[in-house]
């Protein structure tokens, strides 16, 4: 008689491969089920292809979650050294590139790959194109019970569901997980898109689409100053894109959700110091007299941008510098590092890396197993735990999983975290 534990994990994203692999390791029989025809699709699409997979730069800074303490205890049982440690030993390379990693190839596809030979050699069984659609928990013989999409009915003794999000999924696909997660009589935090486009209905914005430039960004909530982020923003003809504005969206998702206003405000010399840079806009006045405005700003921004900040002070190309005078041209200066944006929405969950919001960590206990149910565990994307951009999401994937698996397969009773047994 098979006297292993039976877990079944539904979902075979980076948090459920990590959790199936994991559970094998420590001894349990493991079901892997993915409702898609191939595991691990998402995988392929991180970091514009090449995967970046954690982040050396680590600390609690880089996540938003309502518990902290427990999510640093999460994170002590696998951190981004036993990430690096464990996609070593099942064969991928892994190189940092300013402390972010990836795979060495610099291929998505290695990380998935890796990942599905280890799911083979640990003979997991993996039930692909069969999507979990009810869960239920027998009370008298303490099995879970999952029916399938082809109606089939499946027992196991521990249950993980690592289903994932509806980010960049299409309209209305991806909320299984929390349906699942509901039917055990968790509560789901409110869902909205990270990682995302801002929307902004400023009519300027037509005229910048396409313009990127190096920028600090700062967010305020109903006028008062929440965050900032410096980076490469990009102008679309919607609104605004780049990583300072991935970092700040799911806080001005939150405040747009809750129909607060939201407005950015943009630092175009975010490295110039204030004296200096009232010095050089002097001196640029001073013997650019007989310039326009158009030609004082040459050189400074973006000549697109140069037109905008000019219309917005009601400043004609062809005025010349004498004739605006030195306040108006500092006027003008000023407005390079305070340029606002009101943002009307973030850009939709299809178009978002991640989704904030899900299984509340209240509601599970470090090792991620539920506090209602006992032998119900939750990984992944699916919890209310999110990160920067940089790696940090699929880190909490690998993390989440890890720990979800050890705990379901009792593990941690071995005490020997980081087992790299085969
Ligand atoms: C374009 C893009 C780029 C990204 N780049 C990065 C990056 O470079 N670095 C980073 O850290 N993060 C990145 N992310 C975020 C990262 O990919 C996710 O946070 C991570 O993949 C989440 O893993 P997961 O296992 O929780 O969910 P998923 O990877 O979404 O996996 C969930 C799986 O469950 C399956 N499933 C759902 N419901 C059921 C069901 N009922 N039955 C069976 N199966 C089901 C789904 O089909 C899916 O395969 C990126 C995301 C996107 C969209």
């Amino acid at each position: 008689m098979n006297d292993k534990v039976k877990v079944a994990v539904v979902g075979a994203g980076a948090s459920g491969m990590m959790a199936a692999i994991t559970a094998s390791r420590y001894g349990a029989d493991v079901t892997l089920f993915e409702k898609e025809d191939r595991v691990g699709k998402k995988i392929l699409s991180t970091g514009n292809g090449k995967c970046n997979l954690g982040n050396l730069d680590f600390s609690m800074e880089q996540y938003y979650c309502r518990d902290k303490d427990k999510l640093e205890s999460i994170f002590k049982m696998f951190s981004v050294w036993d990430t690096i440690a464990f996609f070593e030993s099942i064969g991928l390379m892994i190189k940092s590139k300013n402390g972010y990693l990836y795979p060495y190839c610099e291929q998505a596809s290695a990380v998935l790959d890796v990942l599905r030979m280890e799911l083979t050699r640990r003979q997991i069984r993996t039930q692909t194109g069969k999507g979990i659609k009810s869960a239920g928990y027998r009370d008298g013989e303490k099995l879970f019970e999952l029916t399938d999409s082809d109606g089939r009915v499946h027992t196991f003794q521990k249950l993980i569901i690592a289903c994932g999000s509806p980010a960049s999924l299409k309209k209305g696909e991806g909320m299984s997980g929390y349906r699942l997660a509901e039917s055990f009589g968790h509560k789901i935090g409110r869902l909205v898109p990270g990682l995302v486009q801002l929307r902004s209905d400023e009519t300027f914005l037509k005229a910048l689409g396409g313009v990127r430039c190096q920028a600090k960004v700062k967010l305020l909530i109903d006028g008062e100053e929440r965050a900032s982020e410096t980076g490469e923003l990009q102008f679309t003809d919607y609104g605004v894109s780049g990583i300072p504005v991935f970092q700040l969206s799911r806080m001005a998702a939150y405040a747009a959700d809750e129909k607060r206003d939201v407005e950015i405000v943009v630092d175009f010399f975010p490295d110039q110091e204030e004296n200096a840079y009232a010095y050089m806009a002097k001196l640029r006045f001073e013997t650019g007299q007989d310039k326009t405005a158009e030609e004082y700003m040459i050189g400074l921004l973006n000549k697109k941008i140069n037109m905008v900040l000019l219309k917005r002070l009601g400043l004609k190309p062809g005025m010349k510098v004498r004739e605006i005078g030195w306040k108006g041209i500092w006027e003008l200066m000023k407005s390079c590092r305070n340029f606002s944006i009101h943002i009307s929405s973030p850009n939709p969950m299809e178009n978002a890396q991640i989704c904030a919001g899900g299984v509340r960590l209240e509601e599970v206990t470090t090792e991620l197993e539920s506090v209602s149910r006992k032998g119900l565990y939750f990984a992944g994307e699916l919890l209310d735990v999110d990160g920067k951009c940089g790696g940090y999401n699929l880190q909490w994937a690998f993390t989440s999983g890890y720990a979800a698996g050890i705990s379901a397969a009792d593990g941690l009773a071995e005490d020997v975290k980081g087992c790299q047994r085969c």
